[in-house]
């Protein structure tokens, strides 16, 4: 994947992943992309267009023709499809509900990772933090950083309860761990694969997970730092 460094960022909803991976992007003056705003987008889209999210050709359909684009910035995120800023749209329970349908097929998969793929080639920066669910098995498993990033169940729903204010509470947690099982059929995102490092939320909190995912960050990039200031200054 050219010579952008990619940090990998796996983990289930309400792990922290997208502020935390935001947020470590900006400290090391990398983009940031989150891969989930473009399922959530192409449900949105399908459910736009009337479709059955559920429907693996209806689908298929909606992602054959999917405009889809999302800035790379921490500083200015956005997502769109077409003329339309569906930033915050996408994050509305209806389509929180849809989108694991539209994840499901594969060849959705295989387009939206050829995409992102693409977009941190093409970010400009010199490194692009990248999270979701198979991005440290399959997006990108040579990676030079790889991480889960976990929390207890009861900790994430509470989170996600705390962001959707308004929404009553066992309902979110019960959305959120119904989306996490079906998830769960499709990829691997609550195991850590071979040579991926955990970093375990629960008793964090936001500054002290950044924090965790940080020093995950410079341990696994020292030995080249280490490497270079073992070198000679001048050669006689
Ligand atoms: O991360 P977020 O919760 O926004 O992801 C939304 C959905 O997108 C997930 O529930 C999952 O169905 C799908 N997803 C995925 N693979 C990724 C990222 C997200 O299947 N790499």
């Amino acid at each position: 994947m050219t010579d952008v460094v990619i940090v990998a960022i796996d983990g289930p909803a309400g792990s922290g992943k997208s502020s935390v991976s935001k947020q470590a992007a900006r400290r090391l003056g990398y983009g940031y992309l989150d891969t989930g705003a473009a399922y959530r987008a192409l449900a949105w889209h399908a459910l736009a267009q009337g479709a059955d999210t559920s429907d693996a050709q209806a689908v298929r359909a909606a992602a054959s023709d999917f405009p889809y684009a999302i800035s790379l910035d921490p500083d200015a995120y956005w997502v769109r499809v077409g003329d339309t800023d569906v930033t915050d749209a996408i994050r509305e329970p209806r389509v929180s509900s849809a989108v694991s349908g539209v994840a499901r097929v594969p060849e959705v998969r295989a387009q939206v990772n050829d995409l992102f793929r693409r977009l941190a080639a093409e970010s400009g920066r010199p490194g692009v933090v990248i999270e979701g669910r198979d991005i440290t098995t399959v997006v990108a498993p040579d990676a030079p950083v790889r991480i889960l990033l976990t929390a207890a169940p009861e900790v994430r729903a509470a989170r996600r309860s705390a962001e959707l204010q308004g929404e009553d509470a066992a309902a979110v947690a019960a959305a959120l761990h119904k989306r996490d099982a079906s998830d769960a059929t499709v990829v691997d995102f609550l195991n850590a694969a071979d040579g991926v490092e955990v970093v375990d939320s629960t008793d964090l909190d936001f500054a002290q997970t950044v924090d965790a995912v940080l020093s995950v960050i410079h341990q696994k990039q020292a030995p080249e730092a280490g490497t270079r200031s073992r070198r000679p200054s001048h050669v006689s």
